[in-house]
């Protein structure tokens, strides 16, 4: 039986046209590295990358890189570097700042740009936390009603804005965007994505589907590393509206104009608050060298493959549905004693992460994350619960 798989694993690989990618990241043969959707792993040019930056750039060129190195215009370039990831023309992403923060700023503006007689503001029920805390601030802020949303529950006349994850952080589910941004359209409210679960992981097609606001992390499969910063994605057709909570001298049409008076700027620029994290965005803008020439397309087919290849080898209850239109890229398995089992495949050389209370989650990477990985893990897995 593992003979044979391992066997099937190996044809599988064999003819994966992304199975060279994995040659661009750092990474061990000892390991078999399911983490990447909470961090991804290093390519393998970035430390090069970050030296120049580090000696160059800021050790000799110092002041003057601001300019002469491009960190000025950093955000809204690795913004178009991401914009095609998600199906998002140029000049519309931004990258900066944390994805809890984004969050803020798109739901703030989303409301604000809502009829203002609309008084509820939806979150995923089962939003990753982050998002609920900062929803719960935001519409406390703006005198709005918090009400917990489940994807497929009609929207209405009171509904300013939903907030939903495009995946489920716990269990793997993919919710319906085109669905849930028509229905929230047809009530007359703006819908707010966010795509730290899928930005990288499959197509999400902003723009075809007239997605109001979007956010997203880019350390998990984007593989920014770690606490790099998150992307803001402003319809074009909202830009000009686009009233920031946070408007700081970087977001101001003309910020070494130093005036009292804020004026915003035009574009993607107006999602920025103050000075950006250089040294992280330029490893970001670096990382994302390995998506040249890899379709979005052909990194969700994989992923599905992978997924079903591992779930055809694993006994445990998946929580992350088996329809292929409803799962992200991980899997999450019910499993009594999780953390300890956890604990005990990633001392075998099997990475994951446990999520309370009982759930282990494997992502599934397609760029870097094979076939062979996939039946290893099942292998290690069945002999760990033995
Ligand atoms: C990972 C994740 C975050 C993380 O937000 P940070 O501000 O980067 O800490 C937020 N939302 C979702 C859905 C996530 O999966």
């Amino acid at each position: 039986m593992s003979e044979q798989s391992a066997a099937r694993a190996a044809e599988l690989d064999a003819s994966d046209e992304l199975a060279v990618c994995r040659e661009l990241f750092s990474l061990d043969k000892e390991t078999v590295y399911l983490d990447g959707n909470s961090l991804g792993a290093l390519p393998r040019h970035v430390p090069d990358r970050m030296r120049d930056v580090m000696e160059r750039e800021w050790g000799q060129l110092r002041i003057r890189s601001w300019d002469e190195s491009g960190w000025w215009t950093a955000p809204e370039r690795t913004g178009d570097r991401i914009a095609p990831i998600i199906g998002a023309a140029a000049g519309t992403t931004v990258v900066g700042d944390s994805t809890s923060v984004n969050v803020f700023k798109a739901l703030v503006a989303a409301i604000r740009m809502a009829d203002p007689a609309r008084d509820e503001v939806l979150v995923d029920a089962t939003t990753f936390p982050t998002d609920g805390y900062v929803a719960e601030s935001a519409a406390r802020m703006t005198g709005k009603r918090l009400v917990p949303y489940t994807p497929g529950d009609p929207m209405g006349p009171r509904t300013a804005a939903v907030l939903v994850n495009h995946v489920d952080y716990r269990t793997g589910r993919l919710h319906d965007l085109p669905g849930i941004t028509a229905a929230a359209h047809e009530a007359g409210a703006l819908a707010v994505w966010d795509l730290c679960h899928s930005a990288g992981a499959l197509p999400v097609g902003l723009e075809a589907h007239e997605v109001d606001f979007a956010v997203g992390c880019t350390y998990k499969y984007l593989n920014g590393g770690p606490g790099s910063p998150a992307f803001l994605y402003v319809r074009p057709d909202h830009q000009s509206s686009f009233d920031s909570p946070l408007p700081g001298w970087n977001s101001h049409a003309d910020p070494f104009g130093m005036t009292p008076d804020f004026t915003p700027g035009t574009g993607a620029v107006r999602g920025r608050v103050g000075t950006p994290d250089i040294l992280s965005m330029l490893a970001l803008e670096s990382a994302l060298d390995v998506w040249d020439g890899v379709s979005i397309e052909a990194v969700r087919a994989k992923s599905l493959a992978l997924t079903d290849f591992f779930l055809e080898h694993v006994t445990l209850e998946s929580v992350t549905p088996a329809a292929h239109a409803e799962r992200g890229s991980q899997v999450s398995l019910r499993c009594a004693d999780a953390g300890a089992v956890m604990k005990e495949l990633i001392a075998r050389g099997v990475v994951g992460d446990f999520r309370q209370p009982d759930i282990l989650r494997f992502g599934f990477t397609p760029l870097y994350v094979g076939f062979a990985d996939a039946e290893r893990a099942a292998a290690v897995l069945a002999s760990v619960l033995a």
